[in-house]
């Protein structure tokens, strides 16, 4: 795995409310931009939905010059509904995931800082928010447990809460089928759950790919087509 000093945040500048897929992301990088890949890492679309883009371990095409050292995070939204000004649109799903999401990668590349594009690419409005300010507040201190001052309401592995998550996630967060859903959890030991999109992306069923269980031990449950070992 590269060197990670930076977690960086950007919204796809698109209205509020309007449904932006992963895909449609990734169509613009690719025809319109030229770009080989999606450029971010992960895309967080309206309904909270976490979808992996360029896999963990390439560099992405985010941010000029701080690409290298990065992962880049969209979420989905940023404009207001007419177009025309920077909104902080983010619903309260995608907030959810996209502190559970930096629990995650923070944990493991604890000594990355969050920021938002904004911060270090002056003049831009990306993300349309405050990413400090917003991680000072409650909500981040419930989804990243190292820094918690009250209990989360799920069951978070020591090795996460402790900051030791190991290279199995990344691992798998880095092979996992491009548009992949990162979910949380929902019973028998699953910490995290990983659904292969459906043959309908962007909206229908998923497959099961991966889960993590509460022990983190990773379980593949299908090699979805075209997927790299
Ligand atoms: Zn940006």
């Amino acid at each position: 795995m590269r060197t990670i000093n930076l977690i960086l945040i950007h919204c796809s500048a698109t209205p509020e409310g309007r449904a932006v897929s992963m895909e449609e992301i990734r169509r613009w990088h690719i025809e319109e931009r030229g770009f080989r890949d999606i450029g971010y890492h992960f895309v967080i679309e309206i309904d909270g939905r976490v979808r992996t883009g360029r896999p963990l371990d390439q560099v992405g095409a985010h941010c000029v010059g701080r690409n290298r050292d990065s992962i880049g995070i969209c979420y989905v939204g940023g404009m207001d509904a007419e177009n025309k000004t920077p909104k902080d649109t983010r619903t309260p799903e995608q907030k959810a995931s996209l502190f559970r999401l930096l629990g995650v990668i923070g944990s493991r590349f604890p000594l990355a800082h969050v920021r938002g594009h904004r911060d270090v690419a002056p003049g831009r409005a990306c993300p349309s928010y405050d990413v400090k300010t917003d991680m000072a507040g409650p909500e981040w201190q419930h989804w990243y447990p190292r820094q918690a001052a009250v209990a989360p309401k799920e069951p978070v592995p020591a090795a996460v809460s402790q900051g030791l998550l190991g290279e199995s996630l990344v691992k798998l967060l880095s092979t996992a089928p491009p548009g992949t859903v990162i979910k949380g959890g929902q019973g028998e030991g699953a910490w995290l759950v990983l659904e292969a999109p459906s043959q309908d992306p962007p909206h229908g069923q998923g497959t099961v790919w991966a889960t993590v269980g509460l022990d983190l031990a990773v379980t593949m449950h299908q090699r979805a087509e075209g997927a790299k070992a």
